[in-house]
């Protein structure tokens, strides 16, 4: 019979990864279990580089998570040696009712957040690569980054170990029962049965399998990552001279951007922000179509024409969307010694180090003091 544990983490993506650390760094006796490799690149947490920025369109209730978010992010680079966060200034350009710049302004304002309205001159002399149309406005915010999700996940993995946490890679979860024989969690894999105290499920895209009965569904939209390598070189990509960046369109489209990351061979990342394929985790295309790469580029002439000379590779991902886009991060209503994080909505990352927080605060004293009311799955089935 195998041991019987505090806490049985599903999942150790980027979500599962951090509460596996942040339980065992409590002293809880943890077993993660996770259907692919350490860091892998099939769900929604690879790629290299993810926007970590503080004023937030999507609600201004996300704020107090984000400053939390880069406290811990400075605390895991101290305590794991990786390279898992760097700053480098963030943009949000568009117009000035776009959804994105009224919207951050909105959330900076609300919280007193540092940050300066730039006009389209002010971007143009200060951003050269970029070229905004004369109505463009941008909010600039000195704190914003990017946030490096391999290492990221591989810091929490290590640190998780270092406390002790038991981590199982190839292994798939089938099932999960919260009331089992003996009044114990039990959970059910490819290769055996493993029971605790508590469990906290965080699927990512795969979350309709396991997550089914908590009316929240889940939309899974692929969406790709492409890097360019500029005209005349990275030079002024640079991370020390490049903001991260959002642009939106007057017909509401955004990209997301990135500096030159990775040395002077590696190029720029760029994505669009939605505007993906629906798609569904066990079948999604994972080849990019010389058209999509064809329409990223002509996108981007028009607004940062140095950047696609050269196509360097393309990847795609999964968004694991909630009809809200807001998260689903509490504990299980039905079962209290289940918690779940899921439906991150491609925008979840930034939040990684503080949902591991949350997850373990939820997964021990049952309580959390982060605000999370906005994640309640009772928002959508007020009935469970
Ligand atoms: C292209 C792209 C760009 C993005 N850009 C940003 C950005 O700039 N800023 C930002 O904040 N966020 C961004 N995001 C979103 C962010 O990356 C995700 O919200 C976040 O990675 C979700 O983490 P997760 O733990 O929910 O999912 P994952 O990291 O995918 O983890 C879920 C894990 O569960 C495992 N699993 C599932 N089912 C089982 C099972 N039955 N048994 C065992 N294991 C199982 C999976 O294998 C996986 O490892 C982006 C996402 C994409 C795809």
């Amino acid at each position: 019979m195998a041991p019987s544990y505090d806490v049985i983490v599903v999942g150790l993506g980027g979500m599962g990864s951090a509460a596996a650390y942040h339980l065992a760094a409590r002293g809880q006796r943890v077993l993660g279990l996770e259907r692919f490799g350490p860091a892998h690149n099939l769900g929604s947490s690879h790629g290299g580089s993810r926007i970590y920025r503080q004023a937030y369109f999507e609600d201004p209730a996300y704020v107090p998570l984000l400053l939390r978010a880069h406290e811990l992010w400075e605390k895991l680079a101290m305590d794991s040696g990786h390279e898992v966060f760097t700053q480098t200034g963030g943009l949000v350009i568009g117009r000035e009712d776009s959804q994105a710049f009224a919207g951050t302004l909105r959330s900076a304002q609300q919280w007193g957040l540092d940050h300066e309205v730039l006009t389209a001159a002010d971007i143009r002399s200060r951003f050269p690569t970029f070229k905004p149309g004369a109505d463009d406005l941008a909010f600039y915010e000195r704190k914003a980054g990017v946030a490096r999700p391999e290492a990221t996940v591989t810091a929490h993995l290590d640190l998780a170990r270092v406390h002790g946490a038991d981590l199982h890679f190839v292994e798939t979860v089938f099932g999960w029962q919260a009331d089992g024989p003996g009044g114990k969690a039990w959970v059910v894999t490819d290769r055996g049965i493993y029971t605790a105290d508590r469990l906290v499920i965080a699927p990512g895209a795969w979350a309709s399998n396991l997550l089914s009965d908590l009316g929240v569904t889940v939309t899974v939209e692929r969406q790709v990552m492409y890097w360019f390598q500029p005209h005349g070189g990275t030079g002024p990509f640079t991370a020390d001279r490049h903001p991260v960046y959002i642009w939106e369109d007057p017909d509401g489209t955004q990209i997301c951007g990135f500096p030159a990351l990775d040395g002077p061979d590696g190029g720029a990342k760029v994505a669009f922000f939605h505007k993906g394929l629906p798609s569904n985790p066990e079948t999604v295309d994972r080849r990019v179509r010389s058209e999509e790469i064809g329409a990223m580029a002509e996108y981007l002439r028009l607004r940062v024409p140095t950047l696609p000379t050269r196509f360097l590779k393309a990847t795609a991902c999964m968004y694991a969307n909630t009809p809200d886009e807001h998260f689903v991060l509490a504990q299980h209503p039905e079962h209290p010694r289940v918690t779940v994080a899921y439906g991150f909505s491609g925008h979840g990352f930034k939040f990684v180090p503080v949902v591991g927080e949350i997850l373990a605060d939820l997964a021990t004293e049952g309580t959390t003091d982060h605000p999370i009311a906005l994640f309640d799955p009772r928002r959508v089935r007020p009935d469970i």
